[in-house]
């Protein structure tokens, strides 16, 4: 594993002293966290908005949104009994997914800590049709050619399979901006909203997902009572007037159509694909 620098070893000290704090200081049970069941009168800001970050497991509105949608009839058998491939994958999700998946992976392209070092836009390491479920949050802005990334997903998953997608995506924004020119890491952070950052999305997601192949439903705030919404802040509860921030999250889940192909008696697709997933890459 990679040493920390002091910088970043100061950095993960001083966040964890004030999320200790935030704990102490934000008792109650007007708010609850649906990723480690903190409960409180107030989530801590972070960077981008106020009242938003667990002080427990430090996910934020992004990540209770996935665990919510999760939770919601449509999705809530879909990671159960099955093979997850979880990119950047964060802790207190990574816990709760990989007690239900009849096999889980962590994968990522430079943290040693995960079980699949994997370029989400070159898994060949990953055969065709062996992954149910493909879940990466927040991972395709630093992605250079997220069309390609999209395309290694879709052959990944077996037919039926779903892409779980989350991006940033500024608010009202139409189509994504992106601009290969812009390769310092200040020029990024003002265009994109941060140093490691490619683009910023717009509502064109949709299209790049489609046009890979998947059928996309979108899972936003407006598909949860207000009450929940609010309990478990599934929006930030002050918009941030920030012009790259993105105020409301969507859950991409994107599925690839079933197969045409009809099997006969002796067939053993299907199911049986999955079994052909590496253990360890
Ligand atoms: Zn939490």
């Amino acid at each position: 594993m990679r040493r920390l620098t002091v910088i970043e070893y100061s950095r993960r000290v001083s966040g964890r002293l004030g999320r200790i704090a935030a704990m102490a200081l934000y008792r109650g049970n007007r708010v609850e966290c649906n990723v480690c069941s903190w409960r409180g009168y107030k989530f801590m800001d972070d960077p981008w908005h106020r009242a938003t970050r667990c002080p427990r497991c430090g996910n934020g509105v992004r990540q209770r949104l996935l665990a919510a949608a999760l939770d919601l009839p449509e999705y809530s058998g879909l990671i159960e009994h099955k093979i997850v491939v979880h990119f950047a994958p964060e802790d207190a999700l990574r816990d709760r997914l990989a007690r239900v998946a009849k096999c889980y992976r962590s994968a990522d392209l430079l943290d040693r800590r995960v079980d699949l070092r994997l370029d989400i836009a070159d898994m060949r390491e990953v055969p065709e049709g062996s992954v149910d479920v493909l879940i990466a949050c927040d991972v395709m802005e630093h992605v250079r050619d997220d069309r390609r990334a999209l395309a290694e997903i879709y052959r990944v998953l077996r037919s039926g399979g779903v892409a779980v997608l989350t991006v940033p995506q500024k608010d009202n924004a139409a189509t994504t901006h992106e601009d290969d020119s812009i390769t310092d890491p200040v020029g990024r952070e003002i265009a994109f909203g941060q140093a490691d950052h490619v683009r910023i999305y717009g509502a064109d997601v949709v299209e790049r997902m489609a046009a890979a192949g998947f059928r996309v439903d979108i899972v936003d705030e407006g598909r949860f009572p207000v009450s929940i919404v609010a309990r478990h802040v599934l929006r930030p509860p002050q918009l941030s007037t920030k012009p790259l921030a993105t105020n409301f999250r969507k859950i991409y889940f994107g599925s690839k159509p079933p197969s045409r192909l009809r099997c006969g008696p002796h067939c053993v697709a299907g199911e049986g694909q999955s079994d052909a997933f590496p253990s360890v890459v």
